[in-house]
């Protein structure tokens, strides 16, 4: 038996004694865990599930095990998610950490960030969340006006963002600011700071579904400390921009079939305005409850309906006229 067949052997062992027989069947959305300080389990196999997996390392199965990950290499990795969906084993963690923020901490961190950030975020006791568009600046992110000012020993931000998915939920975000107005793309930063840091404020936005996934988070004179900026300040926008890329690339699944809305398959015609979009949004995010029931249950990776929505997204984009594509591919490049 070669290695990797060694590895399958042990690995499917393992998964029969320690994933519970509960976890093994469909999900619904309220059983999701999302972990965090306010996390909370929908059973005591749920928690167990989630503990055993983040102590082997398996809820970030490569990365590196000085951060908490599994170590393990890709193949191994697939052979990993492979066996999960023999067993049909839900995700033990859903993480804007694990699928975002972790891989660019990864890539742009330095020493002391990595070993603050990535092993709470495998063991899923931090809830992230993703500050970057605005009430200007959607598709056109570089046109942030975020600002954040060098006070010395500490940043100081004040702007708003919208659309922040679960901000009111969430324990730190992920944000994109302005370092330098005098450069639309050469000046913006990646920094995080804590949710409940004074001047941070989030509003559930109400969908025509009734539901609120997002919020408008508005932030006055908030005072970040320096340790906290990820990479170089005023990183060239193309670059901080193809961070927040390779953020949206890195769990891209098979390309999903195109967005259908009541049935209607859309065919490049671009829907009026700013309003359908926000209906788009609302249905899109009934179509991800929706698609994500069905889903789950194959439980494979890390929530391939966010980022068939985050593409659904992206879809909407694409009834952009083709320079706004162009402008946004030139930015993201
Ligand atoms: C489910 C979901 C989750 C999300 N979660 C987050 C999150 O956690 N954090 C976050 O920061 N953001 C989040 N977003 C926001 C998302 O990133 C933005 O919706 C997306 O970038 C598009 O921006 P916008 O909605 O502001 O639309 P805009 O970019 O303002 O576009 C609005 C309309 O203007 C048209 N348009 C735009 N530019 C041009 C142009 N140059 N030429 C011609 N027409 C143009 C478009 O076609 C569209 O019809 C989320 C969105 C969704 C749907």
């Amino acid at each position: 038996m070669n290695e990797i067949e060694e590895f399958r052997r042990e690995t499917r062992q393992w998964l029969e004694t320690h994933c519970p027989a509960s976890m093994r069947t469909p999900m619904s959305e309220r059983e999701v865990v999302w972990g965090g300080r306010n996390g909370s389990f929908p059973s005591a196999d749920a928690e167990q599930w989630l503990r055993v997996m983040a102590e082997r390392g398996w809820t970030a199965p490569s990365w590196p095990t000085q951060y908490g990950g599994g170590g393990l290499s890709a193949q191994q990795s697939s052979v990993l998610q492979e066996e999960l969906r023999r067993l049909k084993a839900r995700p033990p963690l859903y993480s804007f950490g694990l699928w975002m923020f972790g891989p660019v901490l990864l890539e742009f961190g330095d020493e002391q960030q990595k070993q603050r950030f990535l092993p709470p975020i495998v063991r899923g006791e931090i809830r992230w969340c993703q500050g970057y568009s605005e009430p200007g600046a959607g598709s056109d992110l570089a046109s942030l006006a975020t600002r954040c000012e060098d006070r010395g020993d500490h940043f100081l931000i004040n702007g708003q963002k919208i659309w922040t998915s679960y901000a009111n939920l969430a324990d730190w975000m992920f944000c994109l600011v302005r370092t330098d107005t005098g450069k639309k793309h050469g000046g913006i930063s990646f920094i995080v700071f804590d949710m409940r840091t004074a001047g941070v404020e989030t509003r559930p936005i109400r969908l025509i579904s009734g539901e609120s996934p997002f919020c408008e988070t508005f932030l006055t004179d908030v005072r970040v400390p320096k340790d906290q900026l990820i990479g170089p300040l005023n990183v060239q926008g193309r670059r901080s921009l193809a961070q927040s890329a390779t953020l949206r690339t890195a769990h891209r699944v098979p390309r999903p079939r195109r967005a259908r809305l009541g049935g209607r398959r859309f065919c490049g015609r671009r829907p009026a305005g700013h309003a359908s979009l926000a209906a788009l949004q609302g249905q899109l995010h009934r179509r991800w409850h929706h698609r994500d029931q069905s889903q789950r249950h194959r439980q494979a990776g890390p929530g391939p309906a966010r980022c068939d929505l985050r593409r659904s997204v992206s879809h909407v984009n694409e009834f952009r006229p083709a320079n706004a594509r162009r402008e946004r591919a030139a930015i993201l490049r």
